[in-house]
């Protein structure tokens, strides 16, 4: 049975949710500047300190328990803020317990090896949350775009057309479940920004002297390929996701919205796996209670032998 919070959580993420096996154009179907009934930045502030209160509560859990790793993938189109949202959303989360990998083009080594290898190695062990700052998704995306970095791949000869992709896809989904069927929930974000507030966003790159070392003019470059984008991320959402791993479309217009939807997001997969501090079997609570009591006789006189026992008794 679902929890109230859980519910609540469901309730709130539904509108970005890619339902399995629909087929979505991603400009027609999901709107950048949604705001989901959230009116204000202020509104929105109390909204992500709860999501992010949550977060740490429910990653200590994880941690504690040792038994699921949740993996955090991150797409977008450039500026549309993913280190932002990183930042805010794991603002309050024990660094400990936490991973970020950013993926940048594929190193001569990682070119020699199958093309999931590099994400393989980069996984989050259990208890930990794993993030993906670009992912195994821009094998389907940047190098569908651009057909040279699939050249650089060494693959075996073949057809490159919509077969090859299909096939791409399926193995992406093929991993993903088995990640998902070891306890390694996947959970993925598209933070989908409009052109004009890309626009926007690296104008003020250019502007701001802080700012410039954000910006490259590789970006512009990019950015005359949108529609070959928005394609490539249409299908890559129509065929990836899946009941055990589905996208959810992040509205990321407003840098504030996108990260109480993304803590939202990241806040269901984990109320949903629900864990839990480990319980200590008999005999190892038995042998507690033994260093309890040698920890007791040796209290200096005046000293009470247990300061906590009342709260102990209370839990
Ligand atoms: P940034 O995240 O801005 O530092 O840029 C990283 C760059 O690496 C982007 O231009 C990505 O498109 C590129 N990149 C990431 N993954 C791959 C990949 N698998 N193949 C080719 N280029 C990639
Ligand atoms: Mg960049």
């Amino acid at each position: 049975m679902a929890s109230p919070r859980e519910k609540r959580l469901a309730e709130f993420i539904e509108p970005f949710r890619v339902e399995p096996g629909s087929k979505v154009t991603l400009a027609k179907r999901f709107d950048p500047g949604f705001k989901k009934g959230v009116e204000s930045k202020k509104q929105g502030q109390e909204l992500l300190a709860n999501g992010i209160e949550l977060l740490a509560e429910y990653q200590s859990r994880l941690y504690a328990q040792g038994t699921h790793a949740v993996l955090v993938v991150l797409q977008a189109l450039d500026a549309a803020g993913k280190d932002g949202t990183i930042r805010h959303v794991m603002s309050g989360v024990n660094p400990q317990g936490v991973a970020v990998h950013s993926f940048k083009v594929p190193s001569s080594e990682e070119l020699d090896h199958d093309y999931l290898w590099r994400y393989q190695k980069s996984l989050p062990g259990r208890g930990m949350i794993g993030i993906f700052n670009r992912s195994h998704y821009e094998e389907v995306l940047v190098v569908r775009v651009h057909k040279q970095l699939l050249e650089r791949q060494k693959l075996p000869k073949g057809p490159r057309g919509s077969a090859f992709w299909k096939q791409r896809y399926r193995e992406i989904n093929d991993w993903e479940r088995y990640l998902s069927e070891n306890g390694i929930k996947v959970v993925k974000l598209f933070l989908n920004l409009s052109r004009e507030e890309q626009r926007i966003r690296f104008l003020r790159r250019i502007d701001l002297a802080d700012h410039n070392w954000k910006f490259s003019a590789s970006d512009v470059r990019e950015r005359e390929h949108w529609d070959e984008y928005q394609r490539a991320f249409s299908e890559m959402l129509s065929s990836t996701s899946t009941e055990w791993a589905p996208w959810y479309v992040i509205p990321a217009d407003r840098k504030w919205f996108a990260r109480i939807a993304a803590a939202a997001v990241i806040g269901h997969t984990l109320v949903e796996l629900d864990p839990r501090y480990p319980k200590l079997d008999p005999e190892a609570r038995r042998s507690l209670l033994e260093a309890k009591a040698e920890l007791e006789a040796e209290a200096p006189a005046g000293a009470a032998p247990d300061p906590f026992e009342d709260r102990s008794a209370r839990d």
